[in-house]
């Protein structure tokens, strides 16, 4: 499937085939005279559905196995496929605030608001063929779950646009439980017969070769061999894990953190691979009834059982007026991590918190590419104390849901998990898996910002990043949709 002529001279290199890198490489060989290069270091397996692993495809599931550790955290969690994390996700797709939008064009100019987002957006969602959640996919436990969030106030909303809290069922990038990825959506057959276009494989970017402030070329590990490709403009699009490591051991980094692992500076940025930020999670397990566990059981035997197929955004005590800071998600079905006995299943709601503000960080634990980096989420620890206080007003409402559910699944004895000790709060947090920010936007005098609105990084010429790391900070939402739309919108600016 990969077309494999020579890999240098070209006039864009994406380097990432994950979301980002899918929609830049289709947008920008769209120009029959711009020849692209797309490097990958997953495996492509084509434009044919049914030559991709049966696993990938089952959007029943979350895969794990192309991904670039088997066996690390759940927080750790990321693609290593042409596709990227499309091809691993929950096929989820919604929007998020209007704060969201006042936060990003604050660092990245008017291109960031909503408004000019919108056709970027529909455009995004077009491509990746984006419907409503089918009735007949709803679980018996989603179906009270709507019922129970409209009885207790929450309005029904469209998930994927902007506008105000409220429940309702997500768009999804799936079809009769067939995940459709954004490499099907983007790099279909008639995209990847493009003769200006190269899709590379299974090919591991080492670093960029930057040099007087200018990237001169990208080093790829290529079928066990080192070769340079050469192009008039690089894109990253490694994702949030990825793209940072990419420009530290090019030399583009925090100058104290590149010189304990040798590496020479080019370029000073602290902001590289700082200010991660992600949704954590908190998981309230309740005991279904012998009633749900049949009908789950039904709806398994029917092959139409989705763990989760309705959301509420909800506001806590600390929200601004009209907007929302949580998402709580009933889930029932076969759980996520580990097993049950055949017709037994785990029954819940979880609580996201959507705007975090505590911050971690990726660094390097050496310059070796094909290790693995240092990932520290620093969940739930920020300073305030912000994030748990938000968290335990949501859990409070989780329990207020769960309780007009109780003919369904029983509370748990037990002290309730809003009312738990911190520590114990802490240790059973998770993650939404909607990492941004560790190559943030901002202007050139910000000394945390990496890049500017359009992705280009400070310092560096011919040089763009266009993936999740370069939002400052994470929407109120699933990231998938936002990060295509951000995609769509940077491809344009980047030939216009
Ligand atoms: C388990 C999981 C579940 C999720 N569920 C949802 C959901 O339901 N809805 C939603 O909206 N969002 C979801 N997300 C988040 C969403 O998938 C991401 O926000 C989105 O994929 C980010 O796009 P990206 O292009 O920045 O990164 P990715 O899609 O992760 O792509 C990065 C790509 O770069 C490649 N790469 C990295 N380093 C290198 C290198 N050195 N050389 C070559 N290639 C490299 C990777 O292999 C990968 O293909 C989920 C994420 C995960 C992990």
């Amino acid at each position: 499937m990969t077309n494999s002529s020579t890999p240098t001279g070209y006039d864009v290199a994406v380097l990432g085939g994950g979301v980002a890198g899918c929609v830049l490489a289709a947008r920008l060989s769209e120009d029959p005279g711009r020849s692209v290069c797309l490097v990958e270091a997953g495996p492509d397996h084509g434009p044919r559905p049914a030559d991709w692993p049966r696993k990938v495809l089952d959007a029943r599931a979350l895969p794990r196995d192309d991904v670039w550790e088997r066996h690390g955290a759940a927080h750790r969690i990321r693609a290593r496929i042409l596709g990227g994390s499309s091809c691993i996700n929950g096929a989820w797709n919604t929007w998020g605030s209007h704060a969201d939008h006042a936060e990003w064009t604050r660092a990245g100019g008017e291109r960031w608001s909503a408004t000019a987002l919108e056709p970027y957006r529909l455009r995004a969602m077009e491509r990746m063929g984006l419907r409503a959640v089918p009735d007949d996919e709803l679980s018996v436990w989603a179906s009270a779950a709507l019922l129970a969030a409209r009885d207790l106030g929450h309005e029904e909303v469209d998930m994927a646009a902007p506008g105000p809290p409220g429940c309702g069922r997500p768009l999804l990038n799936a079809v009769d439980g067939l995940r459709f990825n954004a490499a099907f959506a983007y790099l279909d057959p008639a995209t990847r017969s493009r003769p200006n276009l190269t899709i590379l494989g299974d090919a591991l970017v080492d670093r960029l070769d930057i040099r007087s402030g200018r990237a001169h070329g990208v080093r790829v590990v290529l079928g066990g061999r080192q070769v340079t490709l050469t192009a008039d403009t690089y894109v990253l699009a490694c994702g949030t894990f990825g793209t940072p490591t990419v420009l530290m051991r090019s030399g583009v980094g925090p100058a104290a953190h590149l010189k304990e692992h040798g590496i020479r500076c080019e370029v000073n940025l602290p902001g590289v691979g700082a200010d991660l930020s992600d949704q954590p999670g908190v998981f309230v397990p309740l005991s279904p009834t012998r009633e749900l566990n049949a009908a789950l059981a039904a709806k398994e035997a029917d092959g139409k059982l989705y763990v989760s197929r309705m959301l509420i955004r909800a506001a806590s005590a600390y929200c601004p007026d009209g907007s929302w800071d949580l998402h709580l998600l009933p889930t029932a079905g076969p759980p996520l991590f580990g097993g049950l006995p055949p017709g037994q299943y785990e029954a819940g709601v979880s609580v996201f918190l959507m705007k975090p503000a505590s911050r971690g960080h990726v660094r390097l634990r050496s310059a070796d590419p094909a290790g693995p980096p240092e990932i520290a989420p620093a969940l739930l620890t920020d300073p305030d104390g912000r994030d748990i206080a938000i968290v335990r007003s949501g859990l409070e409402q989780v329990e207020e849901l769960a309780s007009a559910m109780k003919s369904l699944a029983a509370p748990r004895a037990g002290t309730p998990a809003h009312a738990l000790p911190d520590d114990e709060l802490r240790s059973r947090v998770g993650t939404y898996w909607h990492p941004v920010g560790t190559c943030a936007m901002g202007p050139a005098g910000d000394p945390r910002a990496v890049v500017d609105g359009q992705g280009a990084v400070h310092g560096v010429a011919g040089l763009r990043v266009v993936d999740a790391s370069i939002l400052p900070t994470v929407p109120a939402a699933n990231t998938q949709l936002p990060v295509l739309a951000a995609a769509e919108m940077l491809a344009e600016a980047l030939t216009t």
